[in-house]
């Protein structure tokens, strides 16, 4: 039987992370993958989504830069080379994370690997004996009741990764972060975009007043939403909705969340990242896996939140209806009161902090470059570092970081 100090099933961030970290420490390591090495994060999820919604605002952008004296003529769209840029991008981010692991010297055994007790892992007819195990095998879409995936008008969002050409239009069910940008994309591009939300708000995890932001600028960019709706019946491509209209989109995406793939944990095994159904973020399983290996401490409630595109969205720590009764101050700093979002005619969303006793307790940030921003107040709430502290702080100019600056003297 091979011996290994550890073995690891899943190779995207959780897997691969705790896996580098272990054989970089002089730990013998097996990493199992039974798909393509980086996960849901570089194949299916966070690269993908960010590199086509990439090409979807530079393509919006194009067409509305006039009032920047440019004017583009003849902007054509070949949705192909989108996706082939894509799949470029991941290829390439594989071969790096790839040739990590090789050189590194982690055993990668390119199969499905089944848990068998606390030490050993089979895989095609193998047993591998190991120290210790981490389960790393991530999670898939959810699908919900009446509304299975078909592939081809129910989609996932991993099938709406593999569309050559663009629908007409699209229902999105659910307004979670994979809604939201993928709601981004297609209104960039030109394409019908509904969503139909159960909660009261889109983007219901958010902070109250960047929910309603977010309604606000869809309006704008006439991606029409329905809340507090649900789909009540679909007859081939109509769709009836739980208020009574009818529509009839090319596509349905269902983004309704994430389930743990494995089916339950076993005594005396470590479950990361997604499988450990906790936080369904990348950053939250590197984490999680870098704690698992090398004891660093983490504070699971300081991890940040963020939506793409524009304006990007980040949060961290409590929302506003979480202080409901509480004593708190709040600033709200207007991202066009800032001289950077003119010069980038980037003017929409507000940068809000919450304070109790002096010390930030929560930001939501609804800004461009809210990805970059957000992780200044993490590292100021990660370390304590009070309001009157941070004011002692130079930021420059012009920056959208000085929205927090200017928002700090908002706080008495
Ligand atoms: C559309 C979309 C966009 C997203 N965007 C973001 C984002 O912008 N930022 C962010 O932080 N997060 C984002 N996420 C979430 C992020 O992708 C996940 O949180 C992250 O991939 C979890 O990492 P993981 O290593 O736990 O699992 P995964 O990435 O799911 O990796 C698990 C791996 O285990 C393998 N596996 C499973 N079972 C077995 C088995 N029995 N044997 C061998 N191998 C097995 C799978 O093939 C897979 O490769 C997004 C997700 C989606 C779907």
């Amino acid at each position: 039987m091979e011996q290994y100090n550890l073995g690891i099933i899943g190779g995207g961030p959780a897997g691969y992370t705790a896996a580098l970290h272990a054989a970089n420490s002089g730990k013998k390591v097996i990493l199992f993958e039974k798909d393509n090495i980086g996960g849901v994060c570089l194949n299916k999820g966070c690269i993908p989504t960010k590199s086509i919604l990439h090409a979807s605002e530079l393509y919006y952008k194009l067409q509305n830069c006039k009032d920047c004296g440019i004017y583009a003529g003849n902007i054509t769209l070949y949705y192909s080379k989108i996706i082939e840029r894509k799949n470029a991008t991941i290829e390439k981010l594989r071969k790096g994370i790839e040739l990590a692991l090789k050189n590194s010297k982690v055993t990668v055994v390119k199969t499905e690997a089944q848990i068998i007790d606390k030490n050993t892992i089979n895989a095609e007819g193998t047993t591998y004996n190991c120290e210790k195990i981490i389960c790393a095998t991530g999670s898939s879409p959810r699908e919900i009741k009446g509304l299975e995936f078909d592939h081809k008008f129910i989609l996932s969002s991993d099938d709406i990764l593999n569309l050559t050409t663009l629908p007409k239009s699209i229902l999105i069910i659910g307004s979670g972060a994979i809604g939201i940008e993928w709601a981004r994309i297609f209104s960039n591009f030109g394409v019908e975009t509904i969503i139909v939300e159960l909660a009261q708000h889109l983007t219901p995890l958010a902070d109250i007043e960047v929910s309603k932001r977010i309604e606000r600028i869809f309006k704008t960019r006439k991606i029409k939403f329905y809340t507090q709706t649900s789909v009540e019946k679909i007859e081939g491509t109509n769709i009836t909705l739980s208020n009574g209209e009818v529509l009839t989109p090319d596509v349905i995406l269902s983004a309704v969340g994430r389930v743990p793939n494995h089916k339950e944990k076993i005594d005396g095994i470590k479950y990361i990242g997604d499988a450990s159904a906790e936080i369904q973020l990348a950053h939250f399983a590197i984490k999680q896996a870098i704690e698992s290996i090398k004891n660093i401490p983490y504070k699971k409630d300081l991890t940040p939140s963020v939506i793409y595109g524009t304006p990007e969205i980040a949060w961290i720590g409590k929302r506003e209806q979480d202080l409901e009764g509480q004593d708190y101050q709040k600033s709200l700093t207007l991202v066009s009161s800032l001289g950077k979002a003119h010069c980038d005619n980037e003017t929409e969303g507000f940068i809000k902090l919450l304070v109790q006793n002096n010390q930030i307790v929560g930001a939501h940030i609804v800004c461009a470059e809210a990805s970059s921003l957000i992780q200044q107040i993490v590292i100021a709430m990660q370390n304590e570092i009070s309001v009157d502290k941070l004011k002692e702080i130079c930021f420059a100019h012009p920056t959208y970081s000085e929205g927090i600056f200017d928002g700090l003297f908002k706080i008495n």
